[in-house]
């Protein structure tokens, strides 16, 4: 008998037909499954691309790659797989990170528990077997024990409603939904509207290859170089000399990166001490610059003085002093917005004859033509438009599926009054369902592999620890998420988070209410209370043997 026959029969009806259904096939829902695998669970990864990778399946624009240094953008769990994988530069390309994937996924024999090109649109916990049946585009449900959604924190592409979408008749590109073929962009005029970290990569490719391209920017952003290079055989042998230290220093940071800061703060040190900070960080590049002073995202005093020297060093790259002072920000810390790396002369770019760059604060966007783009004072012409608008970040995986838990109660019902979960990864309610980088946790303001990692164990270990003392269902308590909301409230009311409109807070999204999204308290003290959370048996939550049983202490809140 065919899996979906015998889920058929017996769906909704005692006991599930899955231990675990994980929704996903990026970092996180690989290393999931081969967690539960291991531990001898039966289960089903589900996912919507025909090929693993998530992030790096479905982000194919020019220019692609990953802002974290490619030696810790990889899977720490396995000894063997760090000594076989080598990426050939300091920060990975979109191509090398999806071969890496490819790899993964043949080394532990993943793919045999994968469905792919299969949506999963709807989740309801049923009340009689005490299952999940999840519900996906092809018609058909699957019922399990634990439910688990590895989504992605920035999985559902974003694009502003501009007047006149529809009327445009040339080819229109969201950078997250980009084609597997090469996208031709000689002879052409092409716009790109956003300047993120996505447009920071793309807008040198396509102005290279295009006959002429615009760009829309609404918030300037501080762009800082990469300072990209070839990984030599040299490089590697020093890393994998020192992987276990390494390792450990990304797993007891604020960031997940392996950096340690140079100071504290800007504060009580010398001119020359700042400046020194600043110079080196400079020379090394990417997010060992970030990690200067270690009150950047706390501090106006630090915060302040690294801007300056930032803006600076973009006026020194561009001789039209109108065009510097258009291209950098004054509206936010440096930071508090998801800050870009350049790899190909992002500025210099803007000095082409062939890119103008429009900015959309002076003269917003009216709408979409037949030919191309109207803004409040002129018109422009468009063979091609490149969407680099970015996401519903971290809540957008979620709320598109339809999920019904306890009681009736729906996701959208549970997050009426804004995103909650205990740790980020539970809402009281949804029992036996964990969220990976949901709400509240770290997600995406850590280096996510290592930040994956860890919740992914958190959540492998908390089910081990159900199976060892004979609980079936876990459930967050009501009032641990609530504190857990109110405490990454207070904490990033005491950052600089605060002081900027980005995704990390939703501003992006029309109607999507302004809070940030993430754990702004650091990767290490998050980690540090899931340990104790999980020491203190599972501490903040409700363990039952029966659904009753979990159903009983809903008195006691
Ligand atoms: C352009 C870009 C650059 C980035 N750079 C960095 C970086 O430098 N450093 C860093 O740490 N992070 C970076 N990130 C964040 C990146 O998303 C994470 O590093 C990581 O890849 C997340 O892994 P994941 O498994 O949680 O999610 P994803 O990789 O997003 O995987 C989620 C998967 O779930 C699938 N899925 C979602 N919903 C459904 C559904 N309903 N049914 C079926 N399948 C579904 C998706 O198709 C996807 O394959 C970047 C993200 C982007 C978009």
């Amino acid at each position: 008998m065919g899996l979906d026959q015998k889920l058929e029969d017996s769906a909704g009806v005692g006991n599930a037909d899955l231990d675990a259904v994980v929704i996903g096939a990026g970092f996180a829902g690989l290393y999931s499954l081969y967690r539960l695998r291991e531990m001898g669970l039966s289960v089903r990864v589900i996912e919507k691309a025909d090929d693993v990778g998530g992030t790096w399946y479905h982000n194919r624009y020019p220019g692609c790659r990953c802002d974290t240094e490619s030696h810790v953008y990889c899977y720490s769990f396995s000894d063997e797989l760090l000594n076989e994988w080598e990426y050939s530069e300091r920060y990975p390309k979109q191509q090398e990170i999806f071969q890496y994937f490819q790899h993964v996924a043949d080394r532990f024999d993943l793919r045999k528990d994968i469905q792919f090109e299969t949506e999963v649109e709807s989740a309801e916990f049923d009340e009689g077997s005490g299952n999940w049946v999840v519900g996906t585009d092809d018609g058909s449900t699957l019922s399990t024990k634990h439910f688990i959604l590895a989504v992605g924190p920035l999985s559902d592409p974003f694009v502003p409603d501009f007047d006149g979408t529809d009327s445009f008749e040339g080819d229109t590109y969201h950078t997250a939904k980009w084609p597997h073929e090469r996208v031709d962009f000689e002879g052409k005029s092409v716009a790109v509207i956003g300047t993120g970290s996505t447009g920071a990569q793309a807008i040198p490719r396509v102005a290279e290859r295009a006959d002429h391209l615009t760009v829309y920017q609404r918030t300037p952003n501080y762009i800082i170089p990469a300072r990209n290079h070839r990984l030599t055989e040299e490089d590697y042998e020093e890393i994998r000399a020192n992987y276990d230290e390494i390792w450990e220093t990304a797993r007891s940071t604020q960031s997940g990166h392996p950096y340690e800061y140079t100071y504290p703060s800007v504060e009580g040190l010398s001119e020359e001490e700042i400046q020194t900070a600043l110079d080196e960080g400079w020379e090394k590049g990417g997010f060992r610059f970030f990690h200067a002073f270690g009150d950047l995202l706390s501090n106006w005093e630090t915060n302040d003085r690294v801007a300056e020297f930032i803006s600076s060093k973009i006026r020194e790259r561009l001789d039209d002093p109108e065009l510097a002072e258009k291209l950098i920000p004054d509206d936010h810390p440096y930071g508090a917005k998801r800050p870009p790396l350049d790899y190909e002369g992002y500025y210099e770019t803007y000095l082409r004859d062939n890119v103008t760059l429009v900015d959309v604060r002076e003269a917003p966007i009216e709408r979409l033509t037949s030919s191309g783009i109207r803004t409040t004072d002129a018109e422009y012409e468009h063979d091609v438009i490149i969407f680099a608008t970015g996401f519903d970040a971290i809540t957008g995986g979620f709320t598109r599926l339809d999920i019904t838990g306890r009681n009736g109660t729906t996701l959208e019902a549970a997050w009426e009054d804004g995103p909650r979960a205990y740790l980020g990864y539970s809402i009281d309610g949804f029992p036996n369902m964990h969220m990976i980088s949901g709400p509240q946790s770290p997600a995406a303001i850590t280096n996510q592999p290592v930040s994956i990692e860890r919740q992914v164990e958190f959540i492998t270990g908390m089910i081990d620890y159900m199976r060892e003392n004979g609980y079936d269902y876990i459930e967050a308590r009501k009032e641990s998420v609530d504190d857990w909301v109110e405490h990454t409230a207070e904490i990033a009311e005491k950052t600089l988070y605060t002081e900027a409109r980005s995704w990390y807070k939703g501003d992006n999204i029309p109607g999507k209410p302004s809070t940030m999204l993430m754990y702004a308290g650091g990767f290490d003290n998050h980690s540090e209370k899931c340990d104790e959370v999980a020491d203190n048996g599972y501490e903040g939550y409700k363990l039952a043997e029966t659904i009753k049983g979990l159903a009983d202490t809903d008195v006691e809140v």
